[in-house]
């Protein structure tokens, strides 16, 4: 096999602490066997493993098709809140909020995570009835500082918003964003203090499993096989295709995503603003850079992975935003891209065993997904993740809903639909 020589670089520098530690010399192959195998070097992937080595899990490797944070987590906007649509994801915004809040006594790096506040708007009358029971259910879910605001304290709260086209929203001022490639390299440098392998241009190609099939005994990748007795699969917007490698059919879905920056105005030149979505249209804003960053999902779209820009959508959005943000109208653009982004049937994390299309559960492998929401919820569901893989258990929410058990043959969930989420196309089986 020919191995690039950035590889080799990457590789030294990744497994140098361990090597040291183990009288290896640098760059020498480490054996290939591991306490706990994680699969994708994203900020799901990356904090669980940090999480699981402080867990006690021992040697863990990390698997990365490409380089950490190829996959979503360096792309997204970083919109960040606890206003979620069910008591589980509230409580996993929450502790994602408090993780990033104590991140950087914890870790020596921080995510750049900025308090802004974020405003959750109605534009009907159904919104506004929906979204105040929505209140009520994160009031008995712990979170007492979200508020309704009418749409005359909407605008006193962001500054910048038309009084038309909406009757106000839900409130929350402890919701903000983290920068997402600056949360790559602070994911980054705690697994290396933690002393974790990181395997870039590494692809996970398969697991093996006892001759009964029922438990894990290995991982199948492009530089061979490593022996295990834990794996944890996550994958973002790759995930179904990680899942088809380890015969799983995982119904997480992929679609393109775009996020776009204004110029910089006057009126965006402060130093708090709140973030406003736009629930019903998918669109979602906030200061950057002096400027606004805005960002949208096209349900109409098909679905897959796509990374070009769709410049019709750009101009329909970019009119909805100069509706709700006038002084908009007539900024330039600094810079724009797509991606792909991470969803799920119900919107909803999957965190759960490994389990076959005929019902059988392949021990030692456990699945996460933060189906879309990986900013706002990543540390949170990585958590979850590790302490599923480590103990087999979590006391962060009750995992037990979260499992491919709820979904049917055809993808469907048996559960209701988080309501704050982007209206991402139909997941097709
Ligand atoms: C444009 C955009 C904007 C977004 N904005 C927000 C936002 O504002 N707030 C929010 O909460 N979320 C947002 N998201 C979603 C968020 O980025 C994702 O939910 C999150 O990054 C998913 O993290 P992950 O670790 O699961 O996946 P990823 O970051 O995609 O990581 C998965 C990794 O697995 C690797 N991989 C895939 N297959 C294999 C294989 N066979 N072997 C080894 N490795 C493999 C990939 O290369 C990738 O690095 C946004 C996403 C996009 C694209």
């Amino acid at each position: 096999m020919t191995v690039p020589r950035d590889s080799i670089r990457r590789h030294v520098i990744a497994t140098y602490p361990l090597a040291r530690n183990r009288g290896q010399h640098v760059g020498e192959r480490m054996t290939d066997r591991a306490d706990l195998v994680v699969v994708g070097a994203g900020t799901v992937g990356g904090w669980a493993s940090v999480f699981a080595a402080e867990a006690g899990a021992g040697h863990v490797v990390v698997l990365e098709r490409g380089l950490a944070g190829d996959g979503a987590s360096s792309r997204a906007a970083g919109i960040v809140r606890a206003q979620g649509g069910t008591p589980a994801t509230v409580a996993l915004g929450r502790w994602s909020i408090d993780f990033y809040r104590g991140q950087a006594e914890t870790y020596g790096a921080d995510s750049g995570f900025r308090e802004l506040g974020y405003l959750i708007l109605a534009a009907t009358e159904e919104d506004e009835r929906l979204g105040r029971e929505r209140v009520a259910m994160q009031h008995g879910a712990g979170l007492a500082d979200v508020r309704w605001l009418d749409a005359a304290e909407a605008v006193a709260t962001v500054g910048t918003l038309s009084p038309h086209g909406h009757r106000g929203g839900s409130f929350r001022d402890g919701d903000g964003h983290i920068d997402p490639p600056r949360n790559v390299r602070a994911y980054s440098m705690a697994m290396q203090a933690a002393g974790i392998e990181l395997r870039e241009r590494t692809p996970f190609a398969g697991l093996r499993t006892s001759d009964d099939g029922a438990r894990v005994t290995g991982v199948e990748t492009s530089g061979g096989v490593i022996e295990t007795e834990r794996v944890l699969l996550t994958g973002g917007p790759s995930l179904r295709s990680v899942g088809s490698l380890a015969g799983l059919r995982i119904p997480a879905g992929a679609a393109r995503h775009t996020v776009a920056v204004l110029e910089p105005h006057e009126a965006f030149a402060v130093e708090r603003m709140p973030m406003v979505f736009d629930l019903g249209a998918g669109l979602y804003w906030r200061l950057e850079e002096g400027g606004l960053l805005f960002g949208w999902s096209d349900p109409d779209e098909t679905p897959g992975q796509a990374r070009e820009i769709d410049w019709a959508a750009y101009e329909r959005y970019r009119e909805r935003l100069a509706g709700y943000v006038p002084v908009t109208l007539d900024l330039g653009l600094r810079k724009i891209w797509a991606a792909t982004i991470d969803y799920t049937p119900d919107h909803l994390p999957i965190l759960g065993p490994a389990i076959r299309p005929d019902g059988s559960v392949i021990d030692g492998v456990t699945i996460a997904s933060a189906a879309g929401h990986g900013m706002m919820w990543g540390p949170g569901v990585a958590r979850v993740a590790a302490d599923l893989a480590v103990h087999g258990a979590t006391s962060l929410i009750d995992a037990s809903d979260y499992g491919l058990d709820r979904f049917d043959e055809q993808g469907r969930s048996r559960l209701a639909p988080d309501s704050v989420a982007l209206p991402f196309p139909v997941v097709a089986d």
